[in-house]
């Protein structure tokens, strides 16, 4: 009996897995703070909560257009001229279960085998092996923390070929939390004007947790706005992860496509989400608001711990709730039972068993002396997970 050669072209998600092992040994009784997971610690806000239960009474309980009701799909559109001056009609918007859903759709609608995808690294773990499982070639472009992990436009141009079929990335970004201004959009616009026939994936998911600025889409700029996919959905800034609403807007050609290939894999997301999540995109957004200053507080905190760490080097993020600090000054520092730290891999499995704190590697986002660290957890878990880690940092020599 074999299993199909498809699987080994992808990796299990970095993320999930060090959640899963935190899952294991806390059941195990041991106190494991977890600092891995990208989910915002808050609950769905009462008015969205109060919009499901409605839908069940009302027994909205059949099977949904596969690309989801038609009034949920004007609600994204008031939303994208709400928020982003962007206008839409509902027949370009798809909406999905989750717009990790939302990405495959895009991907494998666009990518053929052999199609060169460019994603600036660090990126969210699950877009390289969407590419991978389209039979698509992926071209990793490296950002530093010099520039604060963002891809410059020279960088762009050099990494495009005639094989290049699609750019990915996100703003604000998992796991950098890089937000890209209208000016930097503008200047990668401009090289993607001299090369028409490449699409662009922006993935905004986390557009309403950006701390400084403001929220810039790179479908803003007519030039382009027809090979744009924007990725969005309600997981990170409604707290609502496990509802599963994601949507895509795209050029009326891309949108159908990408329904075309829901309709083979999930028909469409739950009809009950699907009526909440109408309550939240035309609902208030006072809830939003206080859970994202709630997390512009623990960044404050979060920097101020970092700090106290020695060789430890990390920008303050802009946007989302993660840093992702540069640790590779313990690559080669032994640990208490003579073990030695080579890896961040190595360092977060350290982290993991000596510190019983869960963090996730960088080399999961393609960044190999970095850690992810999470701040969707309360300040009281941030402290002592921080307070943890300096102490077992402190023991490698
Ligand atoms: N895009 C990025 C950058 C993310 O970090 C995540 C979730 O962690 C997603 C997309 C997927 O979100 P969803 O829960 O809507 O599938």
């Amino acid at each position: 009996m074999q299993l199909s050669s498809l699987l080994q072209q992808f990796n299990e998600p970095e993320t999930l897995k060090m959640a899963k092992l935190g899952r294991e040994l806390r059941a195990q009784g041991i106190d494991i703070t977890d600092l891995s997971l990208g989910e915002p610690d808050f609950d769905t806000p009462d008015h969205i909560k109060a919009a499901a239960k409605l839908a069940i009474d009302q027994n909205y309980s059949h099977y949904t257009p596969v690309a989801g009701y038609m009034d949920l799909r004007e609600a994204v559109c008031q939303k994208l001229k709400r928020d982003n001056n962007l206008d839409y009609l509902p027949t370009q918007i798809i909406v999905s279960t989750g717009a990790k859903q939302s990405i495959a759709n895009t991907v494998l609608a666009i990518v053929d085998k052999g199609d060169e995808v460019i994603i600036p690294t660090p990126y969210w773990v699950t877009y390289s092996e969407i590419v991978r499982l389209a039979g698509g070639v992926v071209n990793l472009v490296q950002t530093s923390l010099e520039t604060g992990f963002k891809i410059t436009p020279p960088q762009l141009e050099s990494a495009i070929t005639p094989k290049t079929k699609l750019f990915m990335f996100s703003s604000p970004c998992n796991p950098t939390g890089a937000v890209y201004t209208k000016d930097e959009l503008a200047a990668l616009v401009a090289v993607f004007e001299k090369h028409p026939d490449i699409y662009i994936m922006s993935d905004e998911i986390y557009e309403f947790i950006n701390f400084d600025g403001k929220h810039e889409s790179i479908a803003q700029f007519e030039s382009v706005k027809d090979r744009v996919i924007i990725i969005n959905g309600l997981s990170k800034g409604y707290a609502m992860t496990g509802w599963r609403l994601g949507y895509l807007a795209a050029s009326p050609e891309v949108a159908k496509a990408c329904d075309k290939l829901q309709g083979q894999f999930t028909s469409a997301t739950c009809s009950i989400t699907q009526r909440a999540g109408i309550a939240a995109l035309t609902g208030t957004l006072e809830p939003t608001y206080a859970m994202v200053q709630k997390f512009k507080e623990r960044r404050e905190k979060v920097m101020e711990l970092l700090k106290e760490i020695p060789g430890i080097f990390c920008n303050e993020p802009p946007g989302a709730f993660y840093v992702f600090p540069d640790v590779s000054s313990y690559f080669g520092k032994t640990t208490p039972e003579g073990e030695q730290i080579n890896t961040a891999d190595e360092l977060a499995m350290y982290l993991l068993n000596t510190a019983h704190v869960s963090v996730v590697t960088g080399k999961a986002f393609g960044e190999p002396k970095c850690i992810r660290m999470s701040f969707a957890i309360s300040t009281e878990n941030i402290i002592k997970g921080f307070g943890k880690i300096k102490n077992a940092l402190a023991g490698l020599k």
